[in-house]
């Protein structure tokens, strides 16, 4: 085994590409330099392409949760009432969050592993006419669930005033989000998931609706206020030190994007999960989620006569493939694998290939190349 060859197929963080890591090793320059200003201005437009919004995106230095933490703060007030929808653990985060802001917290709480029902959305709003924002995770990772937040965006528009909220962390750079076309009010993501750089960097995206909502509100924030980051991207800068060398790689993989097309990255991230699930499929090996509702960026898992975490082992010795644990209530009892950002459906074949002969190894009965021979089928009608 090569000892620097790691197959990480976890859901983030992701590997990076050769060139985004040559990108990375720019020389460091002062952060108030005309050559940073001219990185952001080239920056801007390609990302707001991948979140299909007109309106200035923030840019903050921080991991995933500074930007849920941003949306909370700054779209909101102590006692507000608020609606968190709970699919797994980042669900759970964002209810967290709010109820350390001592916000009025209600939860739909959806069973792990299952997307949220719209219509239980539309009866709560129905209910309760106060409701200033509805959180939602748009890809849940600790199920690999694919929320529908096109429809749960207009269920919301159409029964109450309240704004939409995105964690889109595993999913912007995976899946198609159409910020302005859907009436997404603030999507937030990170920069270690489907947008395949380490991680550091945190985007919030927010409509011209939020944006009247963040001028009015008068927070107690001084790192996360996003009316400062907004301020300074209209003049290409940032208000504090930005992970220059992050962004030198977000331009690349911003480039990268633009080179695929990004229906084509869709389409990629579309392929390997189908890919995927197939595998398992021809295995006998249950998965966590149904196909209506399976995220194209995660797949989790859930053996009945084999445990998760010996497989995740052996595969882990012997051919350095990193697979995912499941997190609290399904800890010990699934395993997820992640596709998503520098992955093609190659990757997934060699992924599978490794997970069968694990699989044999463990004990498991399955046939030698039943699993790679099923995601191969999908991946030769894709390529005629
Ligand atoms: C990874 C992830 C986050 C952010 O986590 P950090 O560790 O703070 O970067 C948030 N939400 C979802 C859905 C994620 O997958």
């Amino acid at each position: 085994m090569l000892p620097d060859q790691q197959l990480l197929r976890i859901p983030g963080p992701t590997p990076i590409p050769p060139s985004v890591q040559r990108a990375m090793l720019h020389p460091m320059i002062g952060h108030r330099d005309q050559e940073t200003k001219e990185l952001l201005r080239k920056i801007k437009p390609k990302l707001k392409k991948v979140f299909e919004t007109k309106e200035e995106i923030a840019i903050l230095a921080g991991s995933g949760t500074a930007g849920l933490e941003a949306a909370v703060t700054n779209c909101t007030q102590p006692g507000d009432e608020v609606l968190v929808i709970v699919t797994g653990v980042f669900g759970e985060r964002f209810a967290k969050i709010c109820e350390a802001y001592q916000l009025n917290v209600h939860r739909i709480d959806v069973t792990w592993g299952k997307a949220v029902d719209t219509l239980d959305v539309e009866n709560f709003l129905k209910g309760h006419p106060s409701i200033k924002a509805v959180f939602v995770t748009y890809c849940e990772t600790s199920t690999g669930v694919l929320n529908p937040i096109q429809e749960l965006s207009n269920i919301i528009h159409t029964n109450s005033d309240a704004l939409f909220i995105v964690d889109g962390v595993s999913a912007v750079g995976g899946v198609q989000t159409k910020m302005d076309e859907w009436g997404l009010d603030l999507v937030v993501t990170g920069s270690q998931k489907a947008l395949m750089l380490p991680p550091g960097l945190t985007f919030v995206a927010a409509s011209k609706r939020a944006w009247e909502v963040i001028e009015k509100n008068n927070i107690p924030t001084f790192y996360l206020d996003l009316q400062k980051y907004r301020e300074n991207i209209l003049s290409d800068s940032t208000p504090f030190t930005p992970s220059i060398s992050l962004l030198f790689g977000l331009n690349q993989v911003l480039d990268m994007f633009e080179k695929e097309g990004l229906e084509n990255v869709y389409e990629r991230h579309q392929l390997m999960k189908l890919m995927t699930r197939e595998a398992f499929k021809a295995w006998n090996i249950p998965l966590l989620t149904r196909d209506s509702c399976a995220s194209p960026t995660v797949t989790s898992v859930i053996p009945n006569d084999f445990n998760p975490d010996a497989l995740r082992k052996t595969v882990k010795n012997d051919f350095n493939l990193v697979l995912a644990g499941g997190q609290q209530e399904l800890k010990g009892k699934i395993f997820r694998i992640g596709h998503m950002g520098y992955c093609s459906p190659s990757d997934i074949l060699q992924t599978i290939s490794l997970i069968e002969i694990g699989l044999v190894k463990t004990g498991k009965n399955v046939m030698l190349g039943s699993g790679i021979a099923a995601a191969q089928k999908i991946l030769t009608k894709e390529v005629k």
